[in-house]
């Protein structure tokens, strides 16, 4: 069965769209660029390969934000909406898990009529010609618009046609073990400090680790209620990944959870904290090791030389891999979601939408690459000093 969604939508609102779009992904960048390509004008499909409330170990610093900024574009109703790190800092400027930002920015992006989320559709291929952008999907079904966006993180599908040169993100030569732990699982006496808002950063013998203190799973700050995150920063265990088929050559796969980690690996790793890592963050790690509650994710980087092609754009980690070591990922994403719906708001409909994607690329592709490239110099070190 073929759907065409650019009749649909255009048919349902031929007043005021500027279009149709399909966005590849409902991550964070993909849920933001949903967002800010509404306020541009467009109907957006967002497609999504998992279901609407993934997991992640993973955190974001939105310390010192603008809590109440406003979006430079308006809104359906022409008003101005709130920032997209308004929407995702939620009214609290702190660390937050990444599944809390998720979820905020997904009851947003739900709450809009413009954008329609479509969950456990993977998309397969994509093509264009001049009248068209498509995606297929893995059951078959070709959906068309005036533009595909690529927010599918650093193994994208949409790469493939925007750079088909330089389809693959590369391994930076190290994993990451991630955890959360709850503030109140852990003993009284190795909780966080009252007031501690930023993250510890520290190295131990050939390893690396940031911890970082998070809000409760309520929302609440206080003592025993809160959570603890860490980012263990790993460059011993590559081969161990290697044999399970999750870094395949020089390409990360995914990841490995819970009980997909090795007995001995726990073991290793349980042995190791007890060293390396002081408290509190010894018994967050120790309470994640212990549930057999840890993830370990491979770390990729992409440099990328183009990001837009034609009818298809890329943003978020499809557009440029760069090390969680830059803490940038998330402010990158905003800035390309951002960029594009004004480079799409500023030309349309007077020019072409090539014409648009090539403003886009004029105004993200540079800082960008320069980010990646800087983050390598990290990576390097780190994973050589390692070997
Ligand atoms: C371990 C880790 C720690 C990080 N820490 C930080 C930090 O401290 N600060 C910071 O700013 N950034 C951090 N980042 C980076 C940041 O999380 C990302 O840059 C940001 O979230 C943007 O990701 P994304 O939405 O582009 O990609 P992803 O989160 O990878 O999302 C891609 C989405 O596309 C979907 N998808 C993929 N392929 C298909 C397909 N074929 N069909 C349909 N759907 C598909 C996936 O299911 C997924 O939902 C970290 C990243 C990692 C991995």
């Amino acid at each position: 069965m073929s759907t065409d969604i650019r009749e649909t939508h255009l048919a349902a609102d031929r007043r005021e769209s500027r279009g149709t779009a399909i966005v590849v992904g409902a991550s964070l960048s993909g849920l933001m660029t949903g967002l800010t390509l509404s306020r541009a004008g467009l109907h957006v499909t967002v497609l999504e390969r998992s279901g609407p409330s993934p997991q992640s170990g993973a955190a974001l610093g939105l310390v010192g934000v603008d809590l109440d900024g406003e979006s430079r574009l308006l809104d359906g109703s022409n008003r101005r909406a709130p920032s997209l790190i308004a929407i995702a800092a939620g009214g609290s400027s702190a660390m937050h898990s990444w599944s809390s930002v998720h979820a905020r920015l997904r009851i947003a992006a739900e709450a809009d009529p413009r954008v329609e989320l479509r969950h456990h559709t993977v998309v397969a291929d994509v093509g264009q010609d001049a009248d068209a952008a498509w995606v297929t999907t893995s059951d078959g079904d070709t959906l068309r618009a005036d533009v595909v966006v690529g927010a599918d993180g650093h193994r994208s599908v949409v790469r493939r046609g925007v750079a088909p040169h330089k389809p693959d993100a590369t391994f930076a030569g190290y994993v990451l073990w991630l955890g959360i732990a709850q503030e109140s699982d852990l003993p009284a006496a190795h909780r966080l400090g009252r007031h501690q808002e930023g993250p510890d950063m520290m190295s131990g013998g050939d390893d690396y680790f940031v911890g970082y203190p998070l809000l409760g799973k309520d929302g609440s700050s206080a003592v025993g209620s809160r959570q603890l995150g860490f980012a263990w920063f790993d460059a011993t265990r590559n081969d161990l990944f290697r044999e399970k088929g999750r870094i395949v050559g020089d390409v990360v796969r995914r990841s490995l959870r819970n009980d997909d980690i090795p007995e001995r690996t726990y073991r290793e790793l349980e042995a190791q904290a007890q060293k390396l890592w002081p408290q509190p963050w010894r018994s967050a790690v120790l309470d994640r090791i212990g549930r057999r509650r840890l993830i370990g994710t491979p770390i990729a980087e992409y440099v990328p030389d183009t990001i837009a092609n034609g009818r298809l754009a890329l943003v978020g980690n499809a557009a440029h891999v760069q090390t969680p070591m830059t803490g940038q990922g998330f402010d990158q994403s905003v800035q390309d979601a951002e960029a594009l719906a004004e480079a799409l708001a500023a030309g349309l409909p007077g020019s072409t939408m090539e014409e648009c994607l090539r403003s886009y690329q004029m105004t993200r592709l540079h800082s960008a690459r320069d980010l990646v490239r800087s983050g390598q110099q990290f990576s390097r070190s780190f994973s050589g000093e390692a070997a």
